[in-house]
């Protein structure tokens, strides 16, 4: 557009200085004009990515996205930013859609989202060949990919489409969670052109990770929500009865919070969501079905309440914590019973009809090794973010310090010996028990079903009586950790011999327990841990280093946001993020020029609600500068 640069872009309609890690040589690859493949982790800002070319371009880009609320809301976000765009989806009237296409055809979007099912559609395709489309785009493009969880046959229709265009698009497609083989198949599938590829780091370094061994998860929940009552936050459960549950608790103590499952009835989602969103009640506590499609930046924190059933899962559910960049903290609550809720879900999940038996068996056993790396972060006393990261494929040069492990003391225990006799008890039972079979037989315990399976006839009966039998299985549980065992991959979990058992076998290997000191002393005190919250002192949050005139008119600033917001039925975060409050209150701008300086306050942004935050401003100040922030 008219000589601009992508910076001009940057700056004009997102209000921003600099792109961040990864972005730019994502756009400086499509603007090229080569395919892209880039896999971003959520939150590090792949919209902008796609959007910066598709207005530097001379045609239109079409995105494709599966969700309906997430093309709702860009649109919404582009819009508010100045830029043309529009959705065609089934949330429209055949009469709106006409008429959309009909804007489309005449030029009026730079950007026009699409579902994959209307790629198919008759008028679509008549708009589609005869505009000139620069570049298309694919929003969560791992639903391509028979590998991943979420494929989406629908997506297959892209292909097609691509096929029967005139002139065929550049083509860029995102995700945020990609193993090798989904990035293959998506390279492949969508038929990419030598595309540059594009990893950015997984590291998402504003989130705090904990695991909390908790017995009254309720009871931490409240302390936790009560800790943080300014701020936005969700819970998610793994059940819609605990969701319920945790929801009555929560308004019974006067908390100011939505709920969401699948359960409910549309009217009620829609109007949690958006009172979510709009930070009427900040809370939410809902399933995973919540939060696809919710990009709402200012939420401090996701506690899980349950184990979910795969590290990709949490990855993307806690990802929605501090997507501004400002710290926030992900905490898992886990209990043993975890596991079991996990298994029990899966087992009750409906196969996808489109495999095979084959592919069933294949797709339930890569659930079950999900699961088992899941179980293994929540039990781990190594660093949770090193953890996270390596599951991705990616090293971390040293721990995070910013995760419970790291900022937990720890005391170390020499337990050679009793995995000495852990790994003899599964050789001698040949390798055919799960962990509760070993751990009860280590144990000598005399259960009926241990009787029957003869436990107390191998040798390892009862070597390791002095411990209980949830000890027993904290050790089986560690030798999981260090890759000395292992477990089969289906529901048996049978325990397997690795290599590094014969190494610890011959004396080569020596096997350290680490356990949190408060624990190791007396292991009530971990019912109970510091639910307040104080941890994020090593992070401090953006608003902390405005004074107290400062945060003064920080609350003033966000009233009116909150009014505009009403007024314009946007989201809050979408008029201005918190962050750009705060640096409206630190760089305290009188005239347009200063305001144009704020982080987040582009030309257009500038143009529709400059003059009220100015205002504001001025009146609070009466116009003479003052130091409104710490430092
Ligand atoms: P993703 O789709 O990767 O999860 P988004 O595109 O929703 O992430 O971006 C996440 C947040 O980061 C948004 O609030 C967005 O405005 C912000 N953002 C993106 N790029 C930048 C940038 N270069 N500078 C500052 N903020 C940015
Ligand atoms: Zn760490």
């Amino acid at each position: 557009m008219n000589g601009d640069t992508k910076y001009d872009i940057l700056k004009k309609y997102f209000g921003y200085d600099s792109f961040r890690d990864g972005q730019e040589a994502v756009i400086d690859t499509i603007l090229s004009g080569k395919d892209a493949l880039a896999v971003m982790p959520t939150g590090a800002g792949k919209s902008i990515c796609y959007q910066v070319p598709a207005l530097l371009m001379q045609g239109i880009t079409l995105v494709i996205s599966p969700l309906i609320s997430l093309m709702k809301d860009q649109v919404g976000a582009l819009n508010q930013a100045g830029v043309h765009a529009a959705y065609i989806n089934s949330s429209l009237s055949e009469n709106q859609i006409k008429k959309a296409l009909r804007l489309a055809a005449d030029g009026r979007y730079k950007i026009i989202y699409v579902a994959p099912e209307r790629l198919e559609t008759y008028s679509f395709l008549e708009f589609a060949k005869n505009a000139r489309i620069s570049m298309l785009t694919v929003d969560e493009a791992h639903c391509i990919s028979q590998w991943g969880q979420d494929f989406r046959p629908s997506y297959l229709k892209i292909v097609e489409f691509i096929r029967r265009l005139d002139a065929r698009p550049i083509i860029s497609a995102f995700t945020a969670t990609a193993t090798k083989e989904v990035k293959e198949d998506i390279a492949c599938v969508l038929g990419l052109r030598n595309p540059g590829v594009f990893v950015t780091g997984f590291d998402r370094k504003n989130l705090y990770f904990g695991v909390e061994a908790v017995r009254k998860k309720d009871a931490y929940v409240l302390d936790y929500v009560n800790a943080h009552k300014e701020v936005s936050g969700i819970i998610y459960c793994a059940t819609r009865k605990d969701v319920n549950a945790l929801y009555e608790r929560l308004c019974a103590n006067g908390i100011s919070v939505a709920r969401y499952h699948a359960g409910l009835s549309n009217e009620e989602r829609r109007q949690s969501q958006e009172d979510f969103i709009y930070d009427v009640r900040p809370v939410m506590v809902a399933t995973n079905a919540f939060g696809m499609g919710i990009d709402k930046s200012n939420v401090r924190y996701v506690l899980h309440y349950n184990m979910p059933q795969s590290l990709e899962n949490y990855y993307q559910e806690a990802g929605r914590a501090g997507r501004d960049g400002e710290p926030s903290e992900c905490i898992l609550l886990y209990s043993a019973k975890d596991l079991m809720i996990c298994r029990y879900l899966m087992e009750h999940k409906e196969d996808n009809q489109e495999f095979d038996e084959g592919q069933k068996r294949e797709a339930r056993e890569r659930d079950e090794l999900r699961l088992q790396a899941m179980d293994h972060y929540c039990q781990t006393t190594g660093c949770l973010r090193r953890s996270i990261l390596s599951y991705f494929g990616e090293a971390l040069a040293e721990d995070c310090g910013n995760c419970s492990s790291c900022q937990q003391e720890f005391e170390e225990a020499d337990v050679t010996r009793q995995a000495v006799l852990i790994i003899e008890c599964v050789k001698q039972m040949r390798q055919r028990y799960g962990i509760n079979v070993v751990a009860g037989t280590l144990a000598g315990s005399n259960r009926a079903k241990l009787q029957e399976y003869k436990a107390s006839s191998y040798e390892a009966y009862g070597s390791l009586s002095s411990l209980s039998e949830a000890k027993v299985k904290q050790l089986i549980n560690l030798l999981l950790v260090e890759g000395i065992l292992r477990v089969t991959p289906d529901k048996y979990a049978l325990l397997k011999l690795t290599d590094l058992a014969k190494e610890t076998l011959c004396g080569e290997r020596k096997v350290i327990l680490k356990l949190p000191k408060a624990a190791a002393k007396n292991e009530e005190i971990n019912t109970n841990p510091n639910a307040g919250g104080k941890r994020s002192d090593s992070k401090k949050r953006k608003s902390d280093i405005l004074n107290s005139r400062g945060l003064e008119l920080f609350d003033q600033l966000r009233e009116l946001r909150t009014q505009i917001a009403k007024e314009e039925g946007m989201p809050p975060y979408i008029i201005f993020s918190d962050k750009t409050l705060v640096d409206m209150c630190v760089k305290l701008p009188f005239q347009k020029e200063g305001m144009l300086l704020v982080n987040g306050v582009g030309e257009h942004k500038y143009q529709k609600y400059g003059a009220r935050f100015l205002e504001k401003i001025l009146a609070f100040t009466d116009g003479k500068p003052e130091k409104l922030y710490f430092g």
